[in-house]
């Protein structure tokens, strides 16, 4: 074990930095990181154990107790259950005879449950030692087991076919789908690789290049929605040694999984951008942060890289422009929501618990390693292409007026074609529904559980930044869901798991409100209950990142939306809770720390 620990961290050039790359290593080389290995880590990086063990107990990928040879990883998002995860839960029980959060006595099965791992439109699915399982049904279920218990090769274990475009591709191979259902600008078949770095930027400089994206006016695709070519701008203008470019390719928030398809069908095109905005802003080195539940891309993806560096796409004078040298490399995340957060991303790239950072200084000042870095989103990156190879006012043609161009939104939920659609933004809600075949619909969340849960009477609304800005997760609920129990419920639970736990706010507020919602839900709830509510939804404000800020959106927004729903479960005729029942919250809190009540003192 020793050497192997020992060329692991050498193939990092035992830099610190480097910390997350090691760290995957190894718990892939094992299923687990042991003490002797996070003895080794800290002694050869020169940090303490308890850093190292800091940095993996907060990524959920990681572990220092064995997960299984085998480690399966079932998504619980809300549409996962929506489609049958229950069912598949119990299966995996029954047949592995372990519950999840253990691993059978053998080592040779792990049962764990994990957040949305982008795969809403092909639910149930889990990941299985960084292989992605999609549709799963009780019976595949019993046959996956059976085969890992055979001993059979992980590609064995299923006999799915693979899946559509280039999830055939021989580095890749995967089951997934990419179920693009429309394409624009960015999906399309129109774009020859290489174009805008070989033909056009040796006809702009670096400034054009900036102000071709300003003249675009495009918005980042991330969901915050700013200015892509200020962010360039203040970038190029930052000093500094070095500039760094990163691609922000950690898209967590459940519903979300349009990146995945960009990066499956049109890597080069999202690789060229980051080019494109090296050479922009002066940098030479580009890192793709990409979501652990995307391990499966990773052969892939550098066999992309390399025949871009063939073609000189990538490399040392690209497009034979002297001092345009750029590559990029690929960064894995371990699991954790907030590393979406850009300061975040950037402690996790190097090698840090993903803890927002204060800012200022924004990343366009002080960013990885503390040279200026600008993060974009996959999208943007891509975007950028098309705008530099046809000029930033054909892209003002389309969208609307402050938000142009096209977004591709992923679809999810109750509807007949799920999948990855790119329209205008400008779009409505209503032809969004018609579009994907969805009836009888109740409630449309867009955004994520951080966005807003809207009710039929919004529907007529618009997708955009004046109206509803969305980094593109719609998820759809028919008449037939319970939205308080199976929806809003799951979303909370959400952000209590992945808060990072450095505010007290966020920290505590998403459980609070959680409960008293269940409080509500077992039809105890009071009229106090819901002006509390809203209240607390204010505290979270003060919350230093997007998560805390956000984390009590699904309570704020179903309050504000479908306030009936409320109304209906609480008790009306009651202001306030009256009474308490001592013995029955003794026994409760008895129970909870395992200790016999005994009511005979007083
Ligand atoms: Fe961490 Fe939540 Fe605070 Fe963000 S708001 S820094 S996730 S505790």
């Amino acid at each position: 074990m020793e050497n192997i620990v020992k060329q692991i961290i050498d193939k990092y050039g035992s830099d610190s930095n480097r910390l997350m790359d090691i760290l995957i290593d190894i718990q892939e080389e094992f299923g687990y990181i042991s003490r002797k290995a996070i003895e080794l880590m800290a002694l050869t990086l020169g940090i303490s154990q308890v850093d190292v063990e800091q940095v993996i107990t907060f990524y959920h990928f990681l572990s220092v107790k064995p997960r299984g040879k085998y480690a399966i990883y079932l998504n619980n998002s809300v549409v996962s259950y929506m489609f049958g995860r229950q069912a598949i839960k119990e299966a995996f029980e029954k047949e592995v005879g372990t519950t999840f959060g253990k691993v059978t006595d053998d080592g040779l099965i792990g049962l764990f449950d994990t957040a949305c791992i982008g795969m809403n439109d092909q639910e149930p699915a889990a990941i299985i030692n960084n292989k992605v399982f999609t549709r799963l049904t009780p019976y595949r279920v019993r046959e996956i087991v059976r085969h890992m218990r055979e001993g059979r090769e992980l590609e064995e274990l299923s006999n799915e076919s693979y899946g559509d475009g280039k999830n055939q591709h021989p580095e890749l191979k995967a089951m997934v789908s990419s179920n693009i259902r429309r394409k624009g600008m960015i999906l399309s078949d129109d774009y020859k690789t290489g174009k805008v770095v070989q033909s056009i930027l040796p006809e702009m400089s670096p400034e054009a290049v900036i102000a071709e994206i300003k003249h675009s006016h495009i918005r980042g695709r991330g969901g915050a929605g700013f200015p892509t070519g200020f962010k360039w701008e203040f970038c190029r203008r930052a000093k500094g040694e070095k500039h760094y470019v990163v691609c922000n390719a950690d898209e967590g928030e459940p519903g979300t999984f349009k990146d995945r398809v960009i990066l499956t069908e049109k890597p080069e095109l999202v690789f060229e951008g980051m080019a494109v905005a090296g050479y922009a802003i002066g940098g030479e080195e580009g890192i793709l942060y990409l979501r652990y539940e995307y391990r499966y891309m990773k052969d892939y993806l550098e066999s992309v890289l390399d025949k871009m560096r063939e073609q000189n796409f990538l490399g040392s004078k690209i497009g034979e422009i002297e001092g345009f040298d750029f590559d990029i490399r690929i960064q894995f995340g371990a699991g954790a929501y907030v590393c979406g957060e850009e300061s975040a991303l950037l402690e996790s790239l190097e090698g840090k618990r993903g803890e927002p950072r204060d800012k200022p200084p924004f990343p366009v000042e002080k960013g990885y390693l503390n040279f200026p870095t600008i993060i974009n989103n996959v999208e943007t990156f891509a975007t950028a292409v098309r705008i530099i190879e046809k000029g930033g006012e054909w892209f003002t043609q389309f969208g609307t007026e402050d938000s142009t161009g096209t977004k591709i939104l992923s679809i999810s939920g109750d509807c007949m074609f799920p999948g990855v659609y790119e329209v205008n933004w400008g779009f409505n809600v209503e032809d969004m529904l018609d579009m994907v075949g969805a009836y009888d619909v109740q409630a449309v969340q867009v955004g994520g559980p951080s966005g807003t849960l809207i009710a039929k009477d919004e529907f007529h609304r618009t997708l955009g930044y004046s109206d509803l800005s969305t980094g593109g997760s719609m998820i759809i609920f028919g008449k037939q869901r319970n939205l308080l129990k199976e929806v809003v419920l799951n979303f909370m639970e959400f952000f209590i798991d992945e808060s990072c736990g450095s505010c007290s706010t966020c920290r505590n507020m998403p459980q609070v409100m959680h409960n008293k919602l269940l409080k509500i839900i077992n039809g105890k709830g009071v009229k106090k209950d819901l002006t509390d509510l809203k209240e607390w939804g204010k505290i979270l404000l003060a919350s230093r990142c997007g998560l805390g800020q956000t984390a009590g959106n699904p309570i704020i927004s179903s309050l504000k939306n479908f306030h009936h729903l409320y109304e209906d479960l609480i008790q009306k005729d009651k202001e306030f809770d009256e009474g308490f029942d001592l013995t029955a919250s003794v026994k409760e809190s008895c129970k909870f720390v395992g200790r016999v009540p005994n009511f005979n003192h007083h």
